[in-house]
């Protein structure tokens, strides 16, 4: 945070979400409730669905564009007609450079949700994105990665803790479960694409300073989630593994749990096997098509899961560290209930969850809470002012100490 300047801007923000997916759907509702948001448009790849959503919103607040967000001559164009102060960056982790590309042309502050992701490698990591920093503090503008529940709100809940509870976290278990049924036999709730690559992929945990590498769901646990009970965990991979490592060195060891239904996994395991999870052309009948596009045009969409989906998803960070020379336990975690989430915006609550912390990202760097030239990930910036917010924006938040972590 010491090389974090902050200045506080009272001017009104205009704000340019782009991706009219899930969660974009979320953002705009929430954008288009928050007053320090002056101006707001709504641009994806597929006009007619942020038209929709605009009109779902309603209050005349959101204007639309159609953009393709892989090309960063019509990401300019877009800027320099519309010149938004921050973009908030909810299309696919593919777009993540072009966009940032673009904002560095055109003066632009940047948010998103998940780190960039080449289309032909199933890989992720920061590295891509922190090559940024020098030239977003250079043009002095803000780029926040990660502003989703996790990585987002999971960093944050960190941060909170290493500020308030903590003089040193030594173990750290996210651990995220969704126990809601949406009555489809096999879906995914965010972008199937993206899902699939993120969970087939070969586990990795951080132990003495060192990643660990494990088979895909090689490892797993059932652990209790609050309101919810017990559930069978896999230790998978997930992003924000990596910058919390970085920042908070003291850790000894950091992983991150996924809860799966047998269902779920059996459908997987199948999709793995007879092909369908490949990233790589075939060709089909004269045309090449990517196996994994393809069967994410025959899933359900996950907008459409939100109907019919009940339960809740819990997500936390289960710590243990030092406090005053003594050992302790710490386990800070938000409930969100898709019913709920459904009935406010028209999405399922994995949407919920990652929307509602982008447009709160955004309102702490409108407000001038969070801001400062570079690239940075959440954990780097004051988590109080947005875990404030967080409760009264749909998420509230609870904190339980000195209990059984289950995660030894
Ligand atoms: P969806 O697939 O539902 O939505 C993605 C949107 O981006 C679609 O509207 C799509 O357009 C649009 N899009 C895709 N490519 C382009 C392009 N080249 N130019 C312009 N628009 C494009 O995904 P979700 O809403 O479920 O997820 C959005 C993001 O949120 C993803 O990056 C995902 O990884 C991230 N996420 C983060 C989480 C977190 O907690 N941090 C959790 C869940 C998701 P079209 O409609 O035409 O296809």
């Amino acid at each position: 945070m010491s090389e974090i300047e902050l200045f506080v801007d009272s001017n009104m923000t205009k704000v340019l979400i782009i991706g009219a997916g899930g969660v974009g759907t979320v953002v705009a509702h929430k954008v288009a409730a928050n007053p320090v948001f002056s101006e707001i448009m709504l641009a994806s790849r597929t006009k007619s669905k942020c038209d929709a959503i605009a009109e779902a919103v309603g209050g005349g607040r959101i204007r639309t564009a159609q953009v393709d967000a892989d090309s960063v001559p019509e990401l300019t164009k877009l800027f320099r007609q519309f010149r938004p102060d921050i973009v908030i960056n909810v299309a696919l982790p593919y777009q993540d450079l072009t966009i940032m590309d673009a904002c560095l042309e055109c003066g632009v502050n940047y948010l998103d949700t998940a780190n960039y992701e080449p289309r032909d490698e199933a890989h992720f990591e920061y590295s891509w994105q922190w090559a940024y920093h020098d030239r977003f503090r250079e043009k002095g503008l803000t780029a926040i990665l990660g502003c989703g529940f996790d990585p987002g709100v999971s960093a944050i809940f960190v941060a909170y803790a290493a500020k308030h509870h903590f003089d040193e976290i030594q173990y750290l278990d996210i651990v995220d479960c969704n126990a809601g049924n949406h009555g489809m036999a096999f879906a995914t709730n965010f972008n199937p694409e993206i899902n699939i690559r993120e969970v087939t992929q070969k586990g990795r945990y951080w132990e003495n300073g060192r990643w660990v590498e494990t088979e895909p769901h090689e490892i797993h646990k059932p652990l209790t989630y609050p309101e919810i009970g017990e559930r069978e965990s896999y230790l998978i991979y997930h992003e924000e593994l990596e910058s919390l490592v970085k920042h908070y060195p003291s850790i000894r060891r950091a992983r991150f749990w996924m809860t799966f239904g047998q269902e779920y996994l059996t459908h997987l395991r199948v999709i793995q096997n007879i092909g369908m999870a490949r990233i790589d052309p075939i060709v089909y009948n004269g045309v090449e098509i990517v196996p994994i596009q393809f069967l994410k045009a025959v899933l359900p969409d996950p907008k459409s899961l939100g109907e019919n989906y009940h339960g809740q998803t819990s997500i936390g960070c289960r710590i243990r560290g030092v406090k005053d020379g003594k050992e302790r336990t710490y386990y800070i975690y938000n409930n969100c209930d898709h019913e709920a989430a459904y009935r406010e915006t028209g999405t399922q609550a994995v949407s919920y969850t990652t929307g509602v912390p982008a447009a709160l990202g955004a309102a702490m760097f409108a407000k001038g809470l969070w801001k400062g030239a570079g690239v940075y990930n959440v954990e780097q910036f004051d988590p109080d002012p947005f875990l404030a917010e967080l409760g009264p924006q749909g998420l509230p938040w609870v904190e339980k100490f000195d209990v059984d972590l289950e995660v030894d």
